[in-house]
């Protein structure tokens, strides 16, 4: 495994294009809150697949198409990269390993859990996030699989839309588990880990931003022990899909704040290509 690409933004995120050896390549973050907003003040974010069979609409690792899975040695890899990367740069140190990358980390279940196990044995580390778009058996899995051990993990649900229909046209995978299905799994997920399950929630201008969609959230969301995440949208170029600006976000925020648990995520990295594929994407561009 080599860099093939580093980049370093501002607000002290650095982004690693990581080749692998059949030429392959993924991407991985090294992320550093100096501001102290998030639980974890110093995390590395993986990659868990080359590609993604999922196709969201919004992303550009979707566009791609799946590749295939990564290996334990692959994803630790990628910790490594990142901890010398922080390490040169004199950056504390890693806190907390998140699998939000490229790829659905759920459908490389049994390498993830590998990986998990061996970075709790090899840095001691025991705070793990993990980000899906609700491959809803392999949630109880995780679930049952941490209710043994004393790791700790956080789950992000991507949900993005708040009705079957909606989220359908965004991810296509919603035909097999309905929003319903997996805020269950999310909810059963939190019952279990003693802490909310994080909805993630990116606004897309005319999409899934109107008034109807808060009621719809709100429906869908109070009562549970689920926290929702609103996001902007990372614009990939993609058709029809376009940011919403900080103002608009600021309202819809306002608007849903006192009916359920939500918060606003702080987009680290959006200078550098931040979102989940857009640095691989570039250099494929730039290298034809
Ligand atoms: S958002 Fe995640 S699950 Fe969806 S296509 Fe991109 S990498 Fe895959």
């Amino acid at each position: 495994m080599k860099i093939l690409r580093e980049l370093r933004s501002e607000d002290n995120t650095f982004k690693y294009l990581v080749g692998l050896d059949d030429r392959n390549s993924v991407e991985a973050l090294y992320m550093h809150d100096r501001e102290q907003r998030l639980t974890y003040h110093s995390t590395v974010c993986v990659s868990s697949q080359v590609g993604c069979a999922m196709g969201c609409r919004f992303c550009a690792t979707g566009k791609e198409g799946f590749v295939r899975n990564l290996t334990t040695d692959e994803i630790l890899g990628q910790v490594d990269i990142c901890d010398n990367g922080r390490h040169r740069a004199g950056r504390p140190p890693i806190d907390a390993v998140v699998f939000a990358g490229m790829g659905e980390p759920l459908l490389n279940y049994p390498t993830v859990i590998t990986s998990i196990e061996r970075i709790r044995e090899e840095r001691d580390l025991c705070h793990f996030e993990l980000a899906t778009v609700g491959v809803v058996p392999r949630i109880y899995d995780l679930a049952r699989y941490l209710k043994k051990g004393s790791i700790h993990m956080r789950l992000n649900l991507s949900l993005h839309a708040p009705t079957d229909e909606k989220r359908l046209a965004l991810i296509p995978f919603t035909k097999k588990y309905g929003v319903h299905d997996i805020l269950d799994a999310a909810a059963a997920f939190a019952e279990v880990t003693k802490s909310k399950t994080r909805i993630r929630y990116m606004l897309m201008r005319g999409i899934n931003d109107t008034d109807e969609d808060i009621d719809a959230l709100i429906g869908l969301l109070r009562g549970r022990p689920l926290k929702l995440i609103i996001s902007r949208y990372n614009d990939n170029n993609i058709k029809n899909l376009r940011p919403i600006n900080q103002l608009e976000i600021l309202d819809f925020h306002n608007k849903i704040k006192d009916s359920i648990d939500c918060d606003l995520f702080h987009n680290f990295g959006g200078a550098i290509q931040g979102g989940c594929g857009q640095l691989r994407q570039l250099a494929q561009d730039a290298h034809g």
